[in-house]
């Protein structure tokens, strides 16, 4: 039997783990082992060439006893059901360990945005919006982007959204460009609570950044900020990929070229002949290896061979949860992905408090927000970790989880 590689069942597993580990009943798990809500719509598109394609949709929300829900929307030719359920409960997650006044949700359309034009794109967010509107909102659920889904996007669902409602309402979605309520720092921050959470790893392991030798795999929006953070704090970057392969340069690559040189969707790596693959990439020697591209990428195969001392997940399950104990086991420090990839969501956050208060911050003061709240959601899983004695992951699990099943029990619902 092989280990598994379902992204839903195993995070309802170590859901179960970390309830019970708080105490609570296995009525809780029933109520946060799934999304409250899904929705599934179909979108038809006038297409470029007058054809209409039907698109298919999905809006999970995960748990609303804290507040209103909050997840990106992404789009992709491989996005399912389940996937899309699997992600609203880790947003679920992030948003507790971060302390957000929110619970989780995700969207997604099965669609390939790389093949499609401007217009396309336009009509179908729109379509998506119109579809969703009756379960969306600023005081219900409030999408962002995720994968393949930018500023531009947000700003024509905002104002889809916008016209449905005859308000304008900046609030509903977050991710937007700066000129329409946007906040400082939402496009890099993701990358910037990667960069806090190795800070802070790399202090407990003793390690310098400084000089210290950082694989990243992927070269998206995390992946890309991720490499010029690293680069300009003296690390040296010596191993980045795309979906295409990976550059591997043990005295540092040149990451402002490789900044320069790459396309909207992070291709960088089909511009040159000496590659390595995604696989010799994870086994590198290096002090820190950051996962930052897709899932199931550290699994019960290849976990011998990862030498880093640390690893960051920037992505959405690169580890699989067999992969997590054995590292874990051979003393790798592991920040799971709820934790290092949480701020991107902390500054949707910064942004919605900005649009409902229509009074907007520098973006000294959003970096230093989201500086405070790292460090202390990052100190909370590593003493949660010790002192239970709980891999990093299960802990992160246990502080994600405790206030939305705390929110749930004052309400009445178990
Ligand atoms: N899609 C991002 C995530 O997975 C951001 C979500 C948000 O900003 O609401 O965390």
């Amino acid at each position: 039997m092989g280990e598994n590689l379902n992204l839903f069942t195993s995070t309802q597993h170590v859901i179960n783990d970390a309830l019970s580990k708080l105490g609570y009943t296995e009525e809780m798990y029933e109520l946060l082992k799934e999304p409250i809500r899904m929705l599934t719509v179909r979108i038809p598109v006038r297409m470029d060439d007058g054809s209409i394609k039907v698109f298919t949709g999905y809006r999970a929300q995960h748990n609303d006893a804290v507040g209103p829900t909050k997840g990106g929307v992404r789009f992709h030719p491989e996005v399912d059901e389940e996937e899309v359920k699997a992600l609203s409960m880790w947003m679920s997650l992030k948003c507790g360990i971060v302390d957000l006044p929110y619970g989780g949700g995700k969207g997604g359309i099965i669609c390939d945005p790389r093949t499609m034009s401007f217009t396309e794109l336009e009509k179908l967010s729109r379509g998506y919006v119109r579809a969703i509107s009756q379960i969306v909102g600023p005081t219900k659920d409030i999408p962002a982007p995720d994968v393949y889904t930018n500023s531009q996007i947000m700003a024509w669902m905002m104002d889809e959204y916008s016209r449905l409602r005859e308000n304008d309402s900046p609030g509903f979605i977050t991710g937007k460009p700066i000129v329409l309520g946007g906040s400082q720092g939402r496009e890099k921050a993701t990358a910037q609570g990667v960069t806090i959470c190795i800070d802070q790893a790399a202090k407990k392991r003793g390690i310098d950044i400084k000089g210290a030798r950082v694989v990243i795999q992927g070269f998206g929006n995390a992946g890309s900020f991720l490499a010029k953070f690293m680069h300009d704090a003296g690390a040296k970057v010596i191993a980045i990929s795309d979906a295409h392969g990976a550059l591997h340069d043990p005295a540092g690559l040149d990451i402002d070229y490789l900044l320069d040189r790459r396309d909207s969707f992070g291709t960088v790596t089909t511009l040159f002949e000496n590659t390595i693959s995604n696989k010799e990439l994870l086994e590198l020697e290096c002090d820190i290896l950051v996962p930052a591209a897709i899932s199931n990428q550290i699994t019960e195969e290849n976990v011998y061979d990862i030498k880093a001392s640390i690893v960051v997940e920037a992505a959405n399950g690169p580890t699989t949860f067999e992969a997590t104990r054995i590292l874990s086991e051979r003393g790798i420090l592991l920040v799971p992905d709820v934790l290092a990839s949480a701020g991107g969501v902390t500054v949707s956050y910064f942004e919605w408090v900005q649009n409902n208060q229509g009074y907007y911050w520098t973006e000294e003061e959003v970096n230093e927000k989201l500086h405070a709240k790292l460090v202390e959601a990052f100190n909370n899983v590593y003493e949660t970790s010790q002192n239970r004695r709980v891999n990093m992951r299960l802990a992160a699990y246990m502080v994600g989880a405790r206030k939305m099943a705390e929110a749930s029990r004052f309400r009445g619902w178990v």
